[in-house]
């Protein structure tokens, strides 16, 4: 099928370079000319396990093509993805103005009846103001003879595994009461879809709520354990115990438990606070995903007051190691990472932070230029070196390993506080070092 793209970003881009191998003809368009020049020399703008192979290969066939052209996008596909951000707003409602401006650029470049294809994460109400905008805007340009379908169709990718849950989706939600646009997607999708039916169909607003109610259900599941973990090291409890006894529940399940330093990346608190925002404006206050956001707000501290309580006289003047600047592993995306909370707190009281992650360095500097409080290095050891203490805070695989005996005779002050939960408390003991992670017993 001809399809096109609104917006390359993490979503966007992965999902047309998915489409075009399984042989669709699929046309990107972006509103950043640089993203655009250098995905046309076949340069992946994110870090994702699979992108690289697939971004070359579908270029070399043809099937993909990337421009800041819209007309050229408009006049290809007969469906049309809208990938575009959907940042929070002030009052955290999600700021839709990205994706109506690319509705409204659609409606008056297109000459064709066309489907739009909501991929962006929208508040509920969406599409019908979607379907509304472009209704307006055919009618101003005197196009009204022409026809605009609207899907709601939220994807559910994992930034660090996105190409493959795009391939290999669990379930694909197509949020339409349109006939033809059902059959559209249904054929779009076959290729996805060929062990058993993935398409669950469903009206647009129930497509909407859908995405939300996911990212909720597991941000809740985070913010539960962290709140556990933080009482197991009141009551001298082993939280690591705690999450593999409740996991082996069935009913239960061992995803998404782990305690850790709070969640982050640019969808769950940004969704979270949206439907917040949502149920506060249709007069239903969620009481717990208001309490799920504070107990997450205040774990992004976690790693920052436990090294507080080490240095009683202040962290002024300290260097300390930090592996893992990305959000989570395997991808190079820092937005809101829990890494951020802690530099930017060790920098107000003065400290320097030697820093390494495998894939999130150059988008480190991007954030943050250079400053002679942040020494990026080229190596995990290369952050040891004049340490006083090491912070861990992402579950990178190359942090693994690590000889204790020799990371003992590394730091001054012989501290590790591990956001992750990567070690056993014990060894770390028995080569000497003050080992802290969340919600664990402290090993004398
Ligand atoms: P992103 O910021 O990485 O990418 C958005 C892209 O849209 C940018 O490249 C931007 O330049 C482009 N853009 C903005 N306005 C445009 C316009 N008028 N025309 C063409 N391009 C335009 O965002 P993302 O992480 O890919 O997220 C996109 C949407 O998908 C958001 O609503 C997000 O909540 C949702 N989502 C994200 C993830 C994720 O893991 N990142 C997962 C599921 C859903």
């Amino acid at each position: 099928m001809d399809v096109s793209v609104f917006g390359t970003g993490y979503v966007g881009l992965v999902q047309a370079v998915t489409m075009a191998d399984v042989g669709h003809r699929v046309v990107c368009v972006d509103i950043d000319a640089n993203k655009i020049k250098q995905l046309q020399r076949a340069v992946p703008t994110i870090h994702e396990p699979g992108l690289s192979t697939l971004l070359e290969d579908n270029l070399k066939a043809a099937r993909l093509s990337f421009t800041t052209q819209a007309s050229d996008a408009v006049a290809h596909g007969s469906l049309i993805f809208i990938a575009v951000g959907t940042p929070p707003d002030e009052d955290g409602s999600a700021d839709l103005h990205h994706v109506l401006d690319v509705t409204r650029t659609i409606v008056g470049l297109m000459n064709e009846d066309r489907t739009l294809v909501i991929k962006s994460t929208v508040p509920v109400g969406t599409a019908r103001q979607v379907e509304q905008t472009a209704r307006e805007e055919l009618s101003r340009l005197g196009k009204a003879h022409l026809c605009v379908r609207v899907v709601s169709n939220p994807e559910f990718l994992k930034e660090g595994s996105a190409v493959s849950d795009c391939m290999r989706p669990d379930r694909i939600i197509v949020g339409t009461e349109d006939e033809l646009a059902r059959s559209q997607l249904a054929e779009l999708y076959a290729p996805f879809c060929r062990n058993h039916d993935k398409l669950m169909l469903m009206d647009n607003r129930s497509a909407e709520l859908t995405k939300y109610a996911a990212n909720a259900m597991l941000a809740t599941r985070i913010s539960f354990m962290n709140e556990l973990a933080n009482l197991a090291e009141i009551l001298e409890a082993d939280i690591e115990a705690v999450r593999k006894g409740i996991g082996s529940d069935p009913r239960i399940g061992y995803h998404f438990i782990y305690p850790g330093c709070g969640f982050g990346g640019s969808c769950f608190p940004k969704d979270i606070r949206a439907l917040l925002h949502t149920a506060e404006h249709n007069g239903l206050p969620l009481r717990l995903l208001q309490t799920v956001s504070d107990i997450n707000d205040a774990q992004r501290h976690v790693l920052f007051r436990k090294l507080q309580q080490h240095f009683p006289d202040g962290l002024a003047g300290k260097s300390i190691a930090v592996w893992g600047l990305a959000f989570k592993p395997n991808t190079d995306d820092m937005r809101e990472a829990p890494s951020r909370y802690l530099m930017e707190a060790l920098w107000r009281e003065g400290a320097t932070v030697r820093a390494y992650d495998p894939e999130a360095m150059s988008e480190c500097r991007r954030l943050y230029g250079y400053r002679e409080d942040l020494v990026l290095c080229p190596t995990r050891d290369d952050t040891l070196l004049d340490a006083d203490a090491l912070v861990i805070c992402t579950e990178w695989k190359t942090f693994r390993v690590v000889d204790f005996d020799w990371l003992a005779s590394k730091l001054r002050a012989g501290l590790v506080i591990d956001g992750r939960n990567l070690y056993n408390p014990q060894q770390l003991a028995n080569a000497g070092l003050l080992y802290q992670g969340i919600g664990l017993p402290q090993i004398a």
